[in-house]
């Protein structure tokens, strides 16, 4: 069975830190203003630098993301950026735009191109067609069936397929839309997409009426609003943890997770989780527990294996609220120091002495103990009450605190 690359996000060196930390084989990233995260991306020149360099010592991979799609007036200034990302050796560029991937290869032959989703790949044609151009990886559109997936394998064994498994989704094909252009004007495909189809939406009518076929006049489709609103176009979070084991039968060669604009936190749990599925399924076991644990604990919109399969509507959308609500997971603080048996903590958010407090860490999980809390200065404390407080717990076994979090779990 081939055993696919792990591929997470970055917005920041401390992302890309904790997706190496926690088993992803390869990381991408991009320049604020050429790849698909303007908003939530903390990169620098001198990041992706550093970023190129911890991974390389870490036998790992580093993606360039410059998937925009560019109108003229924004074309110009892409050269020299595309120079002095290719001057930092990533292992890929990650791209869409058929014109700006012309000039990568003509540039840069030696740095291999990774056509980017937003190209929207949905058959092997297409597949090929870019092998010829000199694509040597094809990133899947999110709009394909396992079936499909495994359709295009056998009709391109030589190129390298990746395939989306976790993270949002968009209700537009792969985010090829103009919902936000058009209500904020900011454009989906520069990367200033303001996730517009996840606002809440007032109706004035309770029925909009289907119209667009003659076949279907009359029929209604009834909308409904509660005092969170109504949120039409809201997709569930994409989950495809139950398909690992399929997609890696059909042999996908990269499994991707989604979210650039989250927390480091978030790469590096996600990574854990899907790190601990893929090496249990090669050695021939199940999905462990932890990893349907840790996806399941950290916030999300609910979970869809999206168009991977066949669902219903109402299965894949999130309608009465936009903003993560499932998982039970909350970082309450920052781990500064351990020394003399004791972490010392920077506080996020409150936490009791009665809370479940979770170290997570790339070894797996420790639970603290609430009653040993001290606060800063030393006096046994019953609560830690939020930001700007100090506070330590104790714990025995040495860990690296440079990417250990420490977790509150509600119940
Ligand atoms: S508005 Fe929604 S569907 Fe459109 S690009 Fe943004 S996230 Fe995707």
């Amino acid at each position: 069975m081939n055993k696919p690359e792990l591929l997470a996000p970055a917005g920041s060196f401390e992302h890309l830190k904790m997706a190496a930390a926690y088993g992803a084989d390869a990381v991408y990233a991009g320049i604020p203003r050429w790849s698909l995260r303007v908003r939530g991306n903390g990169f620098t020149r001198e990041d992706f630098a550093k970023g190129i360099d911890h991974l390389h010592e870490r036998g790992k991979k580093f993606f360039a993301v410059l998937n925009v799609i560019p109108h003229m007036r924004r074309t110009q200034s892409f050269i020299p950026a595309l120079d002095e990302v290719a001057a930092l050796k990533p292992d890929a560029f990650i791209m869409a735009d058929p014109g700006l991937i012309m000039l990568a290869r003509e540039r840069h032959p030696d740095i291999p191109v990774h056509l980017s989703v937003q190209a929207n790949t949905v058959n092997s044609g297409t597949v090929k067609f870019w092998q010829k151009i000199g694509i040597t990886r094809c990133i899947l559109a999110r709009e394909l069936t396992l079936q499909e997936i495994a359709m295009i394998r056998d009709d391109c064994p030589d190129m390298e397929l990746e395939v989306f498994v976790h993270g949002a989704l968009c209700i537009a094909v792969s985010g090829r839309c103009l919902i936000s252009g058009l209500l904020a004007r900011r454009d989906a495909n520069v990367g200033a997409c303001t996730n517009s189809c996840r606002w809440g939406y007032n109706v004035r009518s309770l029925y909009a009426e289907i119209e667009e076929s003659s076949k279907r006049q009359g029929e209604w489709m009834p909308i409904e609003e509660d005092e969170h609103g109504s949120y039409l176009l809201n997709s569930k979070d994409l989950c495809a943890l139950p398909l690992i084991k399929r997609l890696m039968d059909i042999g996908v060669d990269s499994l991707k997770i989604e979210g650039r604009s989250r927390s480091p936190f978030y790469s590096g749990a996600v990574s854990r989780a899907y790190r601990l599925a893929i090496d249990s399924i090669a050695a021939g076991g199940e999905i462990p527990n932890e990893s349907f644990e840790i996806v399941n604990s950290i916030p999300s919109r609910g979970y869809t294996t999206g168009l991977l399969e066949v669902h219903r509507p109402d299965e894949t959308q999130e309608y009465t609220t936009n903003s993560p609500t499932h998982g039970n997971w909350i970082i309450v603080g920052a781990i500064e120091e351990q020394k003399d048996e004791r972490l010392y903590i920077k506080v996020k958010n409150r936490f009791a002495k009665d809370d479940k407090l979770i170290l997570f860490t790339p070894k797996g999980q420790i639970l603290l103990n609430g009653n040993t809390m001290l606060d800063k200065h030393g006096k046994p404390c019953d609560l830690a009450p939020g930001d700007g407080y100090y506070v330590s717990l104790a714990l025995k076994d040495p860990v690296d605190i440079s990417t250990a979090v420490l977790l509150r779990a509600n119940h």
